[in-house]
């Protein structure tokens, strides 16, 4: 650890975490942008350059690998293990190394595109040819490359055989399983998502508050991008084009009775905190195992009062908030965490500013659901793996594929949640019990007017109760990026707890009593807020809890065995799964990226293998599409159409049914009748056939002169349509029923779901 240098003066109290980063990276997607620019341009490298600018050039492209990762002059672990060349240290190892640092710096300079492996071979040689191979397809599946919401949407049915690699389904709609589902779509494989909710982002929930007409975005769960550098969700803000907004330094500190805090008591106590971080560090090298059992809490507790080194209350008050602000970074309260490996994930703290994105991090969740079919309203509750493949279970309907892939919180799988069959191994079930899986509560207020300074994204205020400190101890202002007057009270520690069964009146009647403690002394007026949201994410029956840390007794090493898949069948993800990144947002993403590669890894070794791959059918769709056409958005004749309610370009795709009937067959319509009558919505006759196109080519349909046979003959040659039933719509009419539905959802024009629903 750095010594006391995150002092208030630089403004460091504002990360998330007081941490201090010793940062191995050191990218800063600006600056690499300006280099890249510089260096390569957007055109494909000139044939005649000079020696020197060929090696200004690859020196340049490894300074982008490493700063994502990549050490300078060697392969990565996971390279090894995938035999990117023949022989390694010799000369084919550096050219490979060249090559893959030359492919990964092409696609950071335009993310927002899909980058080909002929577009490589435009500015490599061609005695390159296996190299550029062995590179790209190992950046391309291991998610380094083309990650993301590409503008393009999902490549795969331009790039691969749909559903030519198996069948998966993912639990959990986070980001951990978002960002697997988009990897392993574009894979080809074939995905369904089950979620629990109603809606997708899992922890990442930006809701709308405020008034009609002057609404605003509120992040409820995770809200800061801590540490752009390198970020991927950085990558996906940038293709999305979505402003970044950095969080300021500045960051006043009141005493509860409002007085701003005394300078020098302030830069006195930051110091004393970070000796006592330090003091622990050195504690933990000498007592080696037996650290294991002791809490950072017991630890810092035990120096402050060896050392006597707080005299005032003004300074026992002010290092418990530093210490709240620490419980704030872990979600947990110091007395569990544990002293030996609390902040093992500090070498890889993302590097650069925290920042909160415009309108919210739903922007990121929504463009990732894009194309992906999701089910919502179905709690997982029982998963089934063996060799023949895996059988989910949500209530009354039973989901069977070749994975699965679960990415519910670690609270879920601690609350024994879902039941496994065969059980977990004890390896893993022991680490899931020695994790800690913590609390953060927000009280999210839009008030009327920004009374609290428009040129601070935060400040704190110290608490009388060491008991009490982490309860609204730092306020975020999001009135740069979310439309309007927000502010969002933190509670950590022990008194987010307490406030898991405190009711929100009392929580909010608090709230304002600190604020108008900090404002009104200075003449400054604190009205009523127009609407107030509290948080609890303790009882979210989907969640238990914010976080996870690293409890006594537990070590990054459990975050490794979560992580670990079973029987080449049953797969995991999600932020606590990620030994390097856990409790973030990126580090939720990555986990999908990662567990997307490893099945696509698992299922193409295990091919030749004894496994059997059946490439089940993983959902009941069909269901869904009958659901949808029950109201279309366009009939006429034996047409019906419908479409995504949010897309009105004519380019935006649909489905159209035609149902052929036998005009002399009473039969037929009677049936047809009957069904409706009972209500049997399975039964439908004679069968209708389905299609897939764009809303341009159904008023094309709609406008031909004639009959239904004349619109069915310019739907076959003129717009090279062909006609099939539910189940030969593909991954991409898959796709469609999934997002129709799910955006009829959104604009409230329907409750659509399959089987029965489920309060959740
Ligand atoms: C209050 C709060 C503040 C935070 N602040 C930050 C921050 O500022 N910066 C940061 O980087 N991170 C922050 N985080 C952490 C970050 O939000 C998470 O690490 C990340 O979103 C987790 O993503 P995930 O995909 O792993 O899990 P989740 O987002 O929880 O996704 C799991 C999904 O599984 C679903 N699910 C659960 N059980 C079932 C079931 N049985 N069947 C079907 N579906 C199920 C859930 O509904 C959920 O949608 C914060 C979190 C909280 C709660």
């Amino acid at each position: 650890m750095e010594s006391s240098s995150s002092g208030c003066a630089n403004g460091s109290r504002l990360k998330r975490s007081l941490r201090k980063n010793i940062g191995v990276r050191n990218y800063d997607e600006n600056l690499m942008d300006e280099l890249i620019e510089k260096h390569l341009g957007n055109t494909p490298r000139k044939k005649n350059k000079t020696i020197e600018d060929m090696e200004k050039e690859t020196e340049t492209e490894a300074m982008i690998a490493l700063s994502l990762g990549f050490p300078i002059d060697e392969l990565l672990e996971e390279e090894v293990k995938h035999r990117v060349v023949s022989e390694l240290g010799g000369k084919q190892q550096n050219d490979y190394i060249v090559v893959r640092n030359h492919i990964l710096a092409k696609w950071r300079n335009n993310v927002r595109t899909w980058i080909s492996k002929d577009q490589i071979k435009e500015t490599v040689s061609n005695e390159y040819g296996n190299l550029i191979n062995s590179a790209y397809d190992f950046l391309l599946s291991h998610g380094y490359i083309n990650f993301g919401v590409l503008h393009s949407g999902l490549v795969v049915s331009s790039h691969l055989p749909e559903g030519k690699e198996g069948s998966v389904i993912i639990v959990g709609s986070g980001l951990a399983g978002l960002a697997a589902a988009r990897q392993l779509l574009s894979f080809g494989f074939k995905v369904v998502v089950l979620e629990g909710r109603n809606r997708p982002g899992g922890r990442v929930y930006t809701q709308r508050m405020g008034r009609e007409g002057n609404f605003v975005a509120v992040d409820l769960g995770g809200s800061v991008l801590t540490g752009i550098h390198a970020n991927p969700l950085g990558v996906l803000a940038r293709q999305l084009s979505i402003p970044l907004h950095k969080v300021r330094d500045k960051c006043p500190l009141y005493k509860p009775d409002g007085a701003p805090i005394n300078e020098e008591i302030d830069s006195k106590v930051d110091l004393i905190f970070n000796k006592l971080l330090d003091k622990a560090t050195e504690f933990r090298k000498l007592m080696g195992e037996s650290a294991n059992d002791i809490s950072l809490g017991l630890a810092l507790e035990t120096f402050r009062r060896l050392y006597g080194v707080l005299h005032s209350t003004e300074e026992v008050q002010l290092l418990d908030w530093h210490l709240a602000n620490l419980e704030y970074a872990n979600a947990g309260c110091l007395l569990d965490l544990s002293v030996a490996y609390w902040d093992q994930d500090d070498p890889y703290e993302m590097g650069g500013d925290h920042c909160f994105l415009a309108g919210g991090n739903w922007r990121l969740i929504k463009a990732m659901c894009e194309e992906v079919p999701i089910f919502y309203g179905k709690p997982v509750n029982y998963i089934k793996h063996g060799n023949e493949g895996v059988e989910v279970v949500s209530g009354d309907q039973v989901f069977r594929a070749d994975m699965v892939l679960c990415t519910v919180p670690l609270g879920v799988l601690k609350n024994r949640m879902i039941k496994f069959e065969p059980e977990l191994p004890k390896r893993k079930l022991g680490a899931i019990e020695r994790l800690g899986f913590g609390l953060l509560n927000k009280v999210a207020m839009v008030f009327p007017h920004v009374f609290w300074g428009e040129d601070i994204d935060t400040f704190g205020c110290l608490n009388q109760d060491t008991h009490r400190r982490g309860e609204f101890f730092l306020f975020y202002s999001y009135h740069t990026v979310s439309g309007g007057p927000v502010l969002i009270a933190l509670i950590a520690g022990e008194a987010a707890l307490t406030s898991e069964c405190t009711d929100s009146v009392s929580l909010l009647h608090c709230v304002l009593s600190v604020l108008r403690g900090i404002f009104s002394p200075k003449g400054i007026e604190v009205p009523n807020p127009i609407q107030t949201i509290c948080t609890k994410w303790g009882s979210d029956p989907l969640c238990h809890g914010s976080y996870s840390h690293i409890r006594v007794g537990s070590s990054g090493i459990d975050y490794d065995i979560l992580a670990e898949s079973v029987g080449g069948r049953l797969f995991f993800a999600g932020e606590a799964t990620s030994r390097q990144y856990p409790a973030t947002m990126h580090g939720a993403f990555l986990s999908g990226l990662r567990e997307a590669s490893h099945m696509l890894h698992t299922i193409r070794t295990s091919h030749d293998g004894h496994m059997k791959w059946v490439s089940k059918n993983i959902g009941p769709c069909s269901d869904l599409l009958i659901e949808l056409f029950k109201e279309p958005d366009l009939v006429f004749g034996k047409f019906a159409f419908v479409f995504d309610p949010s897309k009105k370009d004519p380019e935006s795709m649909g489905l159209m049914k035609v149902t052929f009937k036998n005009p002399n067959n009473d039969f037929n319509d009677s049936c047809e009748k009957e069904a409706k009558n009972s209500g049997d919505n399975s039964l439908q006759l004679p069968l209708p056939l389905y299609t897939v196109l764009s809303r341009e080519q159904a008023y094309k349909i709609q406008y031909v002169d004639g009959d239904d046979g004349s619109k069915l003959s310019i739907l076959y040659k003129n717009l090279g349509l062909a006609l099939a039933g539910p189940g030969g719509l593909g991954s991409l009419g898959h796709s469609l029923i999934v997002s129709i539905a799910s955006a009829r959802r959104v604009c409230g024009r329907h409750q659509f779901a399959v089987g029965r629903p489920k309060a959740v």
